[in-house]
């Protein structure tokens, strides 16, 4: 870490200091707050109008609320809590990743991914992760801790900023390397799908989805948040109970216990049968597609074998198969699969009649695939390109 960034993060940590994520705060914890103070309740939508409609990075420059009461929310809140550490935008101009440091000094990873109408960000919901599948840069951590709820949906509004200030023409060198559709104005599509286990810090995950998706909080579409889990069964459950429409995705990777173990280690806890169980609950609960994430790797799970067996365990399902060529992390020995076994295993779950979709991952120069930026950081890997 740079001397530079070392300075940047003790300042964010001194600015912080003693004081209040403020993104972690719902509205009516807000109103409960200002009528403690002895102010209209009114004024707790007034700041969320201007934190999160605005965008306001300084309860200063919220200019309808009287002066003492900026002092005190600036005394006792922060609406900025995290620094880039470092940005990369990858050479097609769609794909910008930022190592993010957080006030204690711990980073994460976030990813803004444009497409023609879409900006979609890439959330981390801890840092590390304690799942520890081996072919994932943040496996290879482990975990050092939950991300607060205020964290989760700061990095969205990081990103919100960042197209607020591209189209404003004031993103500097920064802008200048990337390329922002007009009819893409703000953030419209979230995956939880970064660094770390969401279920596994499910109330805070719950507690940012709400504020994200609230009218009064950036007002995200709860069916354009997906989120990710390697299989952590009780939360799978749980999860198919919330009121909010907001997508599934299940890791599988493997649908045979045997690799399942090796692959995704939470199986030795809840095997593929279970996970299937809690699959099927999830779908007749909600009368929702549920999607299956499947990096294909090179000689370990894309072979036509491989392929029948994930078939066979979802078949009748209603859910969609997403195939993942990897993004390869080094010191690791796994590979991207080869054209030929990527298209021979779509073929599988086609004549299968299982609805797939191939997904090339955007970003692989940056290393957009989650931890690898960290885990660079850290020394624990390199990364490399295919
Ligand atoms: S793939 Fe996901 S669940 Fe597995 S170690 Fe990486 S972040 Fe954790």
């Amino acid at each position: 870490m740079s001397a530079v960034a070392n300075q940047e993060i003790k300042l964010i940590a001194r600015a912080s200091e003693g004081r209040q994520n403020f993104w972690s705060l719902t509205l009516p914890e807000l109103e409960q707050v200002m009528d403690g103070w002895g102010q209209p309740t009114y004024r707790a939508r007034q700041v969320f109008q201007w934190a999160y409609k605005e965008l306001a990075e300084d309860f200063a420059d919220m200019g309808n609320l009287p002066r003492e009461l900026r002092e005190r929310l600036a005394e006792t809140y922060s609406l900025v809590n995290l620094r880039a550490e470092r940005d990369l935008i990858s050479k097609d101009r769609q794909t910008y990743k930022a190592l993010l440091a957080l006030p204690d000094g711990q980073t994460i990873e976030a990813v803004l991914m444009l497409y023609e109408a879409r900006a979609t960000v890439c959330v981390s919901s801890q840092v590390g992760c304690a799942i520890g599948c081996p072919f994932c840069a943040s496996g290879q951590m482990g975990l050092q801790r939950n991300l607060n709820a205020g964290e989760i949906v700061e990095q969205v509004i990081y990103f919100s900023r960042f197209l607020r200030r591209w189209h404003a023409g004031t993103a500097g060198e920064l802008g200048s390397g990337i390329t922002v559709p007009a009819e893409i104005q703000n953030v419209t599509n979230l995956v939880f799908m970064g660094m770390g286990e969401p279920l596994a810090n499910y109330n805070n995950l719950w507690r940012a989805i709400r504020n994200l998706n609230a009218a009064h909080g950036l007002a995200m579409g709860a069916r354009r948040m997906t989120v990710s889990t390697s299989g952590l069964v009780p939360r799978i459950e749980q999860f198919a109970r919330e009121p909010e429409e907001v997508n599934l995705a299940i890791s599988l990777h493997a649908a045979n216990d045997e690799l399942r173990d090796q692959m995704v280690p939470i199986n030795k806890k809840w095997p593929v049968a279970r996970l299937m169980e809690a699959a099927s609950t999830y779908i007749a609960t909600t009368n929702r597609r549920l999607s299956y994430e499947w990096a294909l790797i090179q000689g370990v799970n894309d072979a036509p074998e491989r392929a029948e067996e994930l078939a066979i365990a979802i078949k009748g399902q209603l859910c969609h198969v997403n195939v993942i060529p990897l993004n390869p992390v080094s010191n690791t020995p796994f590979h991207r699969s080869s054209r030929q076994h990527i298209h021979d295993f779509q073929a599988v779950l086609t004549a299968h009649g299982i609805p797939n979709t191939v997904r090339i991952e955007k970003g692989v120069d940056i290393q957009a695939a989650c931890g690898q930026l960290k885990a660079e950081q850290q020394g624990l890997t390199t990364v490399t390109e295919d």
